[in-house]
């Protein structure tokens, strides 16, 4: 069988473009202001990436850079300003927090409608009970609008996802729910995982283990979406064993260049969203 491979790149240029056209339209601007406690270099090149990405489709972008030290205290109260601000559409904080903040505090403490992550447990419990209200999650939304891609219904497809994140396997349980899957979550405690992987007709890794999806894990013509993002010897790999997997799905997303870039373009999509809900509401 030959496997198609997902451009996620040019299905991300293409969500951009369209969100460029919009804000080009308009003549106040979406704004995100992202916020980035210690010096952590990945977090710091993402975060840079997120606003590059996010000025390039003419969106205003500001990085609030604290340092290490910072108190929850002040971290609140930042989020707090941010949340009054009527300039500032989209709020996102970085993860991972240094060990003296309360990660689920500071979540919490976004107002729903800036909360453009969708990790608010408002968000989140509006998403896990099928209200298509809810802020969604930038790479579950982004796994989705691949699989739309190749699917234009998913409607009683069997969706294996290997991983139970709070911003990875659980919202996407939740979406491909909602979309009419059946949805099986695996996790490190799992049995048989490889036999449950073969009767996935989409099979979603998102566990951080390189390679870890073999050709025997994978039925034949499923869809396979690799989440994972790992460095083996300084090169990027995903979850999946793409070479060995090749020839048995029947759609793969590469890594990188298939659920990152998306990722992205749905924080934008997400940030573009909450300032039209603020803006025109009003
Ligand atoms: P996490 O560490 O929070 O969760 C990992 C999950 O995988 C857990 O639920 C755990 O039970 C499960 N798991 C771990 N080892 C397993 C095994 N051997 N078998 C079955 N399940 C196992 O991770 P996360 O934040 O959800 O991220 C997962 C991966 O996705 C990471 O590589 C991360 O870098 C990547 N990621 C990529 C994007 C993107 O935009 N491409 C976004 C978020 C996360």
């Amino acid at each position: 069988m030959s496997t198609v491979v997902i451009d996620g790149k040019a299905l991300a240029a293409d969500v951009k473009s369209r969100i460029a056209v919009r804000i080009a339209e308009k003549n106040h601007k979406p704004h995100l202001a992202v916020i980035l406690v210690g010096d952590d270099e990945a977090s710091l090149v993402y975060d840079r990436s997120k606003q590059k990405a996010a000025k390039a489709v003419g969106m205003e972008c500001d990085i609030f850079h604290l340092e290490e030290k910072t108190s929850e205290n002040g971290l609140l109260a930042l989020i707090e300003h941010l949340n009054q601000d009527e300039n500032i559409h989209g709020i996102l904080v970085q993860l991972p927090l240094p060990a003296q903040i309360n990660p689920e505090k500071i979540i919490g403490a976004i107002l729903p409608q800036k909360d453009v992550d969708g990790f608010n447990p408002y968000n989140a419990g509006l998403l896990q009970s099928g209200s298509d209200k809810a802020v969604v999650a930038a790479t579950p939304k982004g796994i989705l609008h691949i699989l739309h891609s190749v699917y234009p219904s998913l409607k009683g497809m069997h969706a294996v996802i290997i991983g139970r994140s709070n911003i990875v396997g659980r919202p996407l349980a939740s979406l491909l729910l909602n979309h009419d899957c059946t949805v099986t979550v695996a996790h490190s405690k799992t049995a048989n995982l490889p036999e449950l992987c073969a009767t996935a007709d989409i099979l979603v890794a998102a566990c951080g283990c390189p390679k870890l999806v073999k050709r025997n894990w994978v039925k034949s013509g499923a869809a396979v979406i690799d989440v994972g993002i790992n460095r083996i010897e300084g090169k990027l790999c995903g979850d999946v064993d793409f070479e060995d997997v090749c020839g048995q799905a029947g759609f793969i997303t590469p890594v990188p260049g298939g659920v990152g870039p998306m990722t992205i373009a749905m924080l934008l999509e997400n940030t573009y969203q909450a300032y039209l809900n603020q803006t025109e509401h009003s």
